[in-house]
């Protein structure tokens, strides 16, 4: 019977076809959920276009499937959510938290965080970002894998672009929004996202949302030193052999399952979750071959 009081999901950019890396994200997120009959939900974060590569989301859809990663309910786009992004908006607006800022890169480039220069512009005025004054106060919350996390939202983040200056909704926007509208309770994800975090938990509760739990995973790391990602030119995940990936994406994740149906291999990788042990784990070294077993480095 499924958890109804589980709800994850799954948020991909579709900058480029599923990889290595970012199948052990799927998986992470996936058997996170399942291992808890919880609702497995799927995202697709195209709120960018010049980055996003046509076909990818469909690309990135079919590749999940192929490897019997199935999701709960239909995909959300992001690129057909701008009225509710515009609404959270107008919501900030209306409690005087919104600011319109037209510092250029260049004047920012010495500031670790938003120096408040526009902040007395309160009204709508073209060509600007549109920036979030923060709250004054320090976000605390226990990550699930990384521990307690203490950061001073003012001092240490900043007041955050909510819609660029070009005009996209900005991610820390439109994933609060979502992860809200969506009645996520769960959002486990890489840890490259864990310094977003305080904005997007003090933007739930702006908006009038409790915010979920969090659990941030060690990212893989490949064999020259960096995060396996689309920019760093991972491979595309081969769909005729779903099977050997899966067996690969486990291996990352410290389980060695033997090659055999997608859905027998998911079903024993939850049994044998090891959720415990990515805890305080800040980065997986990409481990390519039969050389590892469920103990080795973990
Ligand atoms: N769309 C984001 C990415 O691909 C992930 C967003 C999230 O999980 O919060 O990196």
């Amino acid at each position: 019977m499924t958890n109804t009081a589980y709800r994850g999901r799954f948020a991909p950019s579709p900058t480029g076809p599923l990889h290595l890396g970012s199948l052990v994200a799927a998986l992470v997120s996936y058997l996170d959920a399942r291992e808890r009959d919880g609702v497995w939900l799927v995202r697709i974060e195209d709120l960018d276009p010049p980055r996003e590569q046509p076909g990818a989301a469909d690309a990135i859809l079919r590749s999940l499937n192929a490897h019997g990663l199935h999701w709960d309910e239909n995909v959300r786009y992001q690129s057909q959510r701008g009225d509710a992004y515009l609404a959270a908006l107008e919501y900030l607006a209306a409690a005087d938290q919104l600011f319109w800022c037209r510092c250029s890169r260049k004047q920012l480039a010495d500031h670790r965080v938003y120096p408040g220069t526009c902040r007395a512009c309160r009204q709508p005025r073209d060509d600007a970002a549109i920036r979030w004054q923060v709250p004054n106060h320090r976000e605390r919350f226990a990550d699930r894998y990384q521990g307690e996390q203490s950061v001073d939202l003012a001092t240490e983040l900043g007041d955050v672009v909510l819609r660029r200056r070009d005009g996209p909704f900005a991610y820390q926007l439109a994933v609060t929004v979502d992860d809200i509208d969506q009645g996520i309770t769960e959002v486990v994800r890489g840890i490259d996202l864990l310094d977003s975090t305080p904005w997007q938990r003090a933007l739930f509760r702006c908006l009038g949302a409790t915010p979920p739990h969090y659990a941030h995973f060690p990212v893989l790391i490949g064999a020259n030193g960096q995060k396996l990602s689309k920019q760093n030119h991972a491979p595309a995940l081969n769909d005729d052999q779903p099977s050997a990936n899966l067996q690969q994406a486990l291996r990352q994740l410290g389980l060695n399952i033997a090659v055999d149906t997608p859905l027998r291999m998911l079903t024993e990788a939850q049994q044998r979750w090891p959720q415990r042990r990515l805890k305080g784990r800040t980065d997986l070294t990409l481990k390519d071959t039969e050389d590892s077993n469920d103990t080795t480095g973990w």
